[in-house]
């Protein structure tokens, strides 16, 4: 079996899809691999590295797809590239569920299998396969970081000979993978870190980081959908909640905003008002600005300053922390070739398989979602 790992054609996504250590693994298993030359270069694994590993260098990506029965990348496919894939292979990407219609058609005229990372099942069986999980982490921990170098403050509280400085404070909305993971970095840097979140589990876990919980009151056991999501507050629920934050968030200096809804536009928690009655000098980083963001005077990939403060909107963080964002993501694409990969060493992509069926977009000519 040949799997193909082209290079990321978004010039901003320094990303790749299959690492070598990955490489190693699959060569191991009789299964040969060919890179696009340069593929890993942004991230820090250059060609030679691949070639170590056992893989094979492809000048081009129409020399990588030439014969592969499975094609990685990280970002969806462009036209160009949906269009390399021999008929019968497997292209396994991110795609963007929800705008994906007219890259699914194209995929599924060539008969190519798709199968979309965004949609592996949150089961345990297919946790280690999550690159929601793994490049939410990457975030988590990188909003942290431009947050805290855009604020004209230190983190940590310092006794100089200058002078006492006092910590800043840290506050964070949304205590799911990003959250729980800025709230840890927030903590190294020594903020004094406060977050708030709608689900019960998430209140223990904030708590076990270290951080006071916000607004516990706007907690409620029935909040909490299927696969450990939220779901969207009511109307009432939700007025509660923005007092409650409102009260809070004119003390803090640093807000990391990473509430979401799946398949919904992320909820307005932080309104034009609340933004006016912030400290001079407060940073918000809405790492829900793609889905419309957190804050109402959020604009995605932009930094907005208003009333003095700073509203970051960046979009695909992981993207900019390239060699472990990588790792991860290779690690969690293996596992999912290794689930693909039968004892006999061929592969199977069988809808009925529960984390298959879940993932797959186009199978056999037909767009499935
Ligand atoms: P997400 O990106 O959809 O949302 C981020 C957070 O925003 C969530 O914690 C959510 O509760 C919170 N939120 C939504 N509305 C809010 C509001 N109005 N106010 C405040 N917070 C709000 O979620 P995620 O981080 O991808 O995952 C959420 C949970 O799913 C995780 O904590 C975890 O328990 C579970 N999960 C399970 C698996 C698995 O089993 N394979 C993998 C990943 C996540």
């Amino acid at each position: 079996m040949l799997v193909a790992v082209l290079k990321e054609a978004a010039s901003r996504d320094h990303r790749v899809s299959l690492t070598p250590d990955a490489v190693t693994k699959l060569v191991k298993a009789k299964v040969e691999v060919v890179v696009q030359g340069g593929a890993g270069e942004a991230a820090g694994f250059p060609d030679a590295a691949y070639v170590s590993a056992g893989a094979r260098i492809a000048s081009d990506a129409v020399a990588a797809c030439k014969g592969a029965q499975v094609v990685l990348k990280v970002q969806p496919p462009t036209d160009a590239e949906a269009g390399l894939c021999d008929s019968g292979a497997v292209l396994i990407s991110l795609l963007r569920p929800g705008s994906h219609a007219a890259i699914a058609k194209r995929l599924a005229e060539r008969k190519v299998s798709t199968l979309a990372l965004e949609l592996v099942p949150r089961i345990t069986r297919a946790q280690s396969m999550d690159v929601l999980s793994s490049q939410s982490t990457v975030a988590g921990y990188k909003a942290v970081l431009i947050g805290a170098s855009e604020l004209g403050k230190f983190l940590p509280m310092l006794t100089t000979a200058a002078g006492n400085i006092q910590p800043a404070r840290v506050f964070v909305i949304g205590a799911g993978v990003s959250g729980l993971m800025a709230i840890a970095t927030a903590r190294r840097l020594g903020g004094v870190v406060s977050a708030f979140d709608v689900r019960p589990a998430a209140r223990e876990q904030v708590l076990s980081l270290g951080a006071t919980f916000v607004a516990a009151a706007s907690v409620s056991a029935s909040a909490e959908a299927a696969g450990g999501y939220a779901r969207a507050q009511t109307d009432e629920e939700r007025a509660a909640t923005l007092a409650a934050l409102a009260a809070h968030i004119k003390d803090v200096d640093l807000v990391v905003t990473t509430a979401n809804i799946p398949g919904k536009p992320a909820p307005k928690l932080i309104t034009a008002d609340m933004v006016k009655t912030m400290r001079p000098g407060a940073v918000i980083v809405d790492l829900a600005a793609e889905n419309g963001g957190n804050c109402e005077l959020t604009k995605a990939n932009e930094t907005v300053r208003v009333h003095g403060i700073t509203i970051l909107g960046p979009v695909d963080l992981p993207a900019t922390v390239p060699f472990h964002a990588s790792q991860m993501f290779s690690r969690n694409v293996l596992t999912l070739l290794q689930h693909l990969i039968n004892k006999e060493g061929a592969l199977v992509v069988d809808p009925k398989d529960e984390i298959t069926g879940a993932m797959l977009v186009t199978h056999e000519g037909s767009v499935l979602k």
